[in-house]
């Protein structure tokens, strides 16, 4: 054991405030990463605050994270000390199940364990997310940081470019593809960026005119603003696909219209229940799916990472002391960042 530090919450209520904790000793397959840049998600936010009703405290969040190896275990092949790696929104899973098989360990039958705030399956103790000078993590968990990426930039890939990169790939998005974004944050704008290296056509819909400029300089070809029913109403039958990050309850008749027969509408906010109520009619006569997805795979997670270095893809970042982190929340919340923050971690030590 050694004695890490890092922001956590205490309650639902309590601000982020340092902390010192034990890290465990590398096991035989663990590497020991000594975190330098993480990014801020809007679900950090979520379980914080116990939006979810699954957190558990200490809860120290931080999920995109990208650092330095400074040791391994035994057995570890995959990386070495000095390596730049990634760690995401998972640390470990079951490994055996049909979804391990299938390198879809965010859908472990037996369920993933998550970055921060779930039981070690192991020594059974909470896991520590990446707003941290350090982390623990078995290999297999751990991904390489390819050559030519901005380091801080290329933070917040491990969630919100994998989160939207996932979807796009799983659903043939391609040439051909009109894709709509729905919602300018964190994911929203690897979201673009993504589906139009993908080569689709891609649009923004958006709650503010004023992001038109700022989406269009992203990739997107078109921006509707969505509180204006008249261009909601122009769209209709126009899309192929939908990707949806609102992170908060929204109407989803209005966008299901904008799609075309067999359209998907893939759900990556976990907005339940769905509010104002779904009309069946609107899947049912267009043949229309409402689909989901959760972040994506350790090998496609890496594949993600790889197309990024290959076409010059990182997040817009906007650096943040750690020591700002409760005001970085409520700008967050406010969409007052373009568009993920990311923590430098030498301010941890100011
Ligand atoms: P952000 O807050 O960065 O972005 C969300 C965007 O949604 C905003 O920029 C805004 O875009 C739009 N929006 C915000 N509030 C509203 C509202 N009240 N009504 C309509 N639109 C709104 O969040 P993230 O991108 O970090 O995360 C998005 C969601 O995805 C979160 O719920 C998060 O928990 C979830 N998530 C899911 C994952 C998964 O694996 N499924 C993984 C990671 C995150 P605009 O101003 O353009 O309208
Ligand atoms: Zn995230």
């Amino acid at each position: 054991m050694y004695t890490a530090i890092g922001y956590a919450a205490q309650t639902p209520t309590s601000p982020l405030l340092p902390m010192s904790f034990e890290r465990r000793s590398p096991r035989a397959d663990d590497v020991a990463i000594e975190i330098l840049y993480c990014g801020v998600c809007h679900s950090d936010i979520h379980q914080a605050r116990n939006e979810w009703g699954i957190a558990v405290y200490p809860l120290m969040p931080g999920h995109e994270i990208v650092g330095r190896v400074t040791a391994v275990g035994a057995n570890v092949s995959k990386h070495k000390v000095g390596d730049l790696v990634g760690v995401g929104c998972m640390v470990d899973s079951c490994r055996e199940c049909q979804a391990c098989a299938k390198d879809l360990e965010q859908y472990c039958l037996a369920g993933p364990t998550m970055t921060y705030a779930t039981p070690d399956r192991v020594d059974g103790s909470n896991t520590m997310g990446g707003y941290s000078n350090s982390i623990v993590v078995s290999e297999h968990f751990v991904l390489r940081m390819p050559h030519g990426l901005d380091l801080a930039s290329a933070a917040p890939l491990l969630c919100a470019g994998i989160t939207t990169y996932s979807p796009l790939k799983h659903h043939g998005v391609g040439p051909g593809h009109k894709v709509g974004i729905l919602g300018m944050g964190g994911l929203g704008h690897m979201g673009i960026k993504f589906a139009k290296a993908l080569g689709a056509e891609v649009t923004l819909f958006t709650r503010s005119a004023a992001k038109a400029e700022e989406a269009r300089r992203q990739g997107a070809d078109h921006v509707i603003v969505s509180s204006d029913a008249e261009q909601m109403r122009a769209a209709a039958g126009r899309f192929d696909f939908l990707l949806d990050t609102i992170p908060v309850q929204h109407d989803l008749n209005p966008y299901l219209d904008t799609l075309t027969f067999d359209g998907v509408h893939i759900l990556v906010g976990l907005i339940e229940p769905v509010e104002p109520p779904l009309h069946a009619a609107n899947l049912v006569l267009k043949r229309r799916v409402l689909a989901g997805s959760l972040i994506g795979g350790i090998a496609e997670t890496q594949e993600m990472l790889d197309f990024s270095a290959e076409h010059g893809i990182t997040c817009d970042i906007e650096m943040l002391d750690i020591r700002s982190i409760n005001e970085a929340f409520e700008r967050v919340i406010a969409g007052d960042v373009k568009y993920r923050f990311v923590i430098d971690m030498t301010t941890l030590k100011a």
